[in-house]
């Protein structure tokens, strides 16, 4: 391989030396040097190009350096950087405005944080206000933020090494047909099992003791699997039945993501608040936040809400959020990535499934797909062990990375998340690198 460039190896070097990495041993890592990236492709330290099928962490929604976003945080940068949250500045409210306008139902209050653990923190802290109780149920296959309660809400394994059991977490197993809990065999049987599990969970633990649910509305990192039909509603109506509110986590699939402005309206529900990051304005500054139906704002109309953040509404963060969506309703970038997801990226989804005997089931919606990889499609052995890693995934990885293809891996699962404005013809090339990588990570039949 090419050496890299003196500003490269200065990066890596200095990175090595003082900067503490997220999820990792210090000691073993090797982390790749971006000097420069443009829509979906990034360069590294050696002058290579890669096409970018992970969105980063699933957040560069209208690809790297779009030029209405960097014009909108220059144009901000040079009037006013920054205003304390307490204030009333034009460039917050007009991105709140935008946001509530695509909301559901009357979410239409917004408090802005930097990103979506505190956003879920924050809607838990409302919930428990609200409600007077203390306790919130999550599903085990889940992720919703790295802080202490977010954490600990978290079903995936990143909650092991923090989970005190000091938080008033429950967790339940939410609907995964192709790893039915349940035993279900259809959509139907899943849907109505995991509905009658979580009425069981709900009535074990006291219904006087809940103050919320939350849940992905699609679950992203833990395996974007699709609610069937039914589930939310149901999720809906006992929250309604029993005095608690449900909090859509949108942080991953909202704002286009699943081919909807948010993946709720897939399930035709309102919730009680939906907290939004990431592609809100595509990463380019740290936001994030929660929707606030009328009911729950009318607890804090006249008494004082209990929480704030320095950078609340930080006006560089909100330039770019109003320029992401004033972008995205121009160029009518939901229903393209709709209609991406369904006539290019499925259906070459489904020929690599035809192709590669290690892919047990593809699904999702919009530019939000899974592969999910398994030793054998009788047993379902997934490729690599729940919470771990495998040779033959981290061949897969490699042979992608070789070819000029960042995926997004987790446990025994590809996912295929590239920017929302990616082409059909730079679809078809990742996909066409991913076909080779997987063909060649599994050898001869
Ligand atoms: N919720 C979901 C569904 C996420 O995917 C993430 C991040 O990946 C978070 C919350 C946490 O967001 P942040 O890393 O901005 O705190």
């Amino acid at each position: 391989p090419a050496a890299l460039t003196a500003d490269a190896e200065r990066a890596y070097d200095l990175d090595r030396q003082h900067v503490f990495h997220s999820w990792s041993a210090q000691e073993t890592l090797d982390p790749m040097v971006v000097t420069r990236a443009e829509g979906s492709y990034l360069w590294d330290g050696q002058g290579n190009r890669l096409l970018d099928f992970s969105s980063q962490l699933v957040y560069t929604n209208l690809g790297h350096q779009h030029p209405r976003i960097v014009a909108a945080i220059q144009e901000q940068a040079a009037s006013l950087c920054t205003i304390a949250p307490s204030y009333a500045n034009g460039t917050r409210s007009e991105a709140a405005r935008l946001i509530a306008s695509h909301t559901p139902g009357d979410l239409d209050r917004v408090f802005f944080t930097n990103g979506g653990a505190d956003a879920n923190e924050h809607a838990i802290r409302m919930a428990r206000l609200h409600t007077g109780k203390h306790k919130v149920l999550s599903t085990y296959r889940s992720y919703h933020g790295g802080t202490q309660l977010a954490i600990n809400v978290t079903g995936d394994p990143r909650r092991w090494p923090s989970d005190n059991g000091s938080t008033g977490t429950v967790h339940f197993f939410g609907p995964f047909l192709y790893r039915s809990p349940f035993a279900a065999t259809t959509e139907e049987e899943e849907c109505q099992r995991a509905l009658a599990h979580l009425e069981q969970v709900v009535a074990l633990e006291g219904a006087s003791t809940i103050a919320a649910i939350i849940l992905e509305s699609i679950p992203g990192t833990a395996g974007i699997m699709m609610p069937p039909p039914g589930y939310l509603q149901g999720v809906r109506e006992l929250c309604d039945r029993n005095g608690i509110l449900l909090i859509a986590d949108e942080v991953m699939a909202g704002f286009g993501r699943a081919g909807r402005w948010f993946a709720v309206e897939h399930g035709g529900v309102v919730p009680d608040l939906l907290t939004f990051a990431k592609g809100v304005n595509s990463g380019y500054v740290p936001l994030g936040g929660v929707a606030i139906s009328e009911k729950v704002y009318r607890t804090f109309a006249q008494r004082a809400y209990p929480g704030g953040l320095t950078y609340s509404g930080h006006p560089l963060a909100c330039a770019a959020a109003v320029a992401t969506i004033e972008t995205m309703e121009d160029e009518g970038i939901v229903e393209r990535v709709d209609a991406l997801g369904r006539e290019v990226i499925e259906p070459e989804l489904r020929a690599l499934a035809s192709r590669h005997p290690w892919i047990g089931e593809v699904r999702g919606t919009g530019a939000f797909w899974a592969l999910e990889l398994v030793r054998d499609r009788e047993s379902r052995e997934p490729l690599a062990p729940y919470g771990g890693s495998s040779p033959e995934m981290a061949a897969i990885v490699s042979g992608c990375m070789r070819r000029g293809l960042i995926p997004f891996a987790n446990f025994n699962r590809i996912h295929v998340v590239p920017p929302l404005t990616i082409t059909a013809e730079e679809a078809k090339e990742g996909l066409a690198i991913l076909d080779e990588a997987l063909a060649e990570a599994h050898g001869p039949a």
